[in-house]
């Protein structure tokens, strides 16, 4: 009895949710705001700087940080990106903050991010390579290179998933299991505008759309991506990057495939 209900309810609330985007396919993120019957008039986008506080991150061979870096950028993406008068925009963090991953998730979904995109800079062990590069949630990561990166940027505290234990079972399962089908499609399709904006402006690393298992990426319901701006542990590379020219390149390049992504979806 008490099975047949929730499915009930959750049909009820899947057919909302398509009434209220006016699509056949559900859009994730979505979700809060058709349960309470609000749809935002802008799109909601989360920005998440990565590290801050006690974390610094990756640190470049001049002494740069990657919490820095990251800062900067994700406010020059922010600016642009409201200027253009079609999003909500929402950092995880406006200054030098620890947050952990598992808090960062959490705000995402407390703001109902219709997108969340959290940005990095990388330090690999070739010092000669420099490039861009992107990622999206995978449960095993997609190379060694990915696993180790996902490692780095986890930290030990912060391989937490999702709290499932507020909702029903069987509701839990339904709606994750369509939830996470639907948000990997769209997390991909995020991906592949950034690597191709980015990739007109700013060098991107060989096989740039990489899976990886990073636990930011892991909301089920907000379509999610990790861009690695650019290598620290390259001198030049790592110079650009602390440049407010350079971030805002990098930024107008993320601000134009967060438009041609939802630009996709609308024209879906
Ligand atoms: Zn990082």
């Amino acid at each position: 009895m008490q099975r047949e209900v929730t499915r009930r309810g959750v049909l009820k609330w899947i057919g909302r949710i398509s009434a209220a985007t006016g699509a056949a396919a559900w859009a994730p993120g979505s979700f809060a705001a058709a349960a309470s019957a609000k749809v935002p008039a802008k799109r909601i986008v989360v920005l998440d700087p990565g590290h801050g506080g006690v974390d610094p991150g990756c640190i470049g061979t001049g002494g740069s940080y990657e919490k820095e870096i990251a800062l900067a950028t994700a406010t020059e993406v922010a600016v642009l990106l409201e200027a253009s008068k079609r999003y909500r925009v929402q950092l995880t963090r406006d200054d030098d903050e620890f947050i952990s991953l598992e808090d960062r998730v959490a705000r995402a979904r407390q703001a109902h991010g219709d997108l969340f995109l959290s940005i990095h800079a990388d330090a690999i062990p070739n010092s000669s390579v420099r490039g861009a590069s992107v990622f999206t949630l995978s449960e095993r990561a997609s190379d060694a290179e990915a696993a180790a990166l996902a490692q780095r940027e986890n930290k030990a505290d912060l391989i937490a998933g999702i709290d499932l234990s507020r909702h029903a079972p069987e509701v839990s399962n339904i709606l994750l299991d369509l939830a996470r089908r639907q948000t990997n499609n769209l997390s991909i399709t995020l991906a592949r505008k950034l690597v191709g904006e980015l990739g007109r402006s700013v060098p991107l690393l060989t096989n740039s759309h990489r899976s990886a298992g990073f636990a930011v990426l892991k909301a089920p319901d907000i379509p999610s991506a990790l861009v690695e701006i650019g290598c620290l542990s390259n001198r030049e590379e790592e110079r650009l990057l602390n440049m407010t020219p350079y971030q805002r390149k990098l930024a107008t390049s993320i601000a134009r495939s967060v438009n041609d992504y939802f630009d996709q979806l609308g024209a879906a």
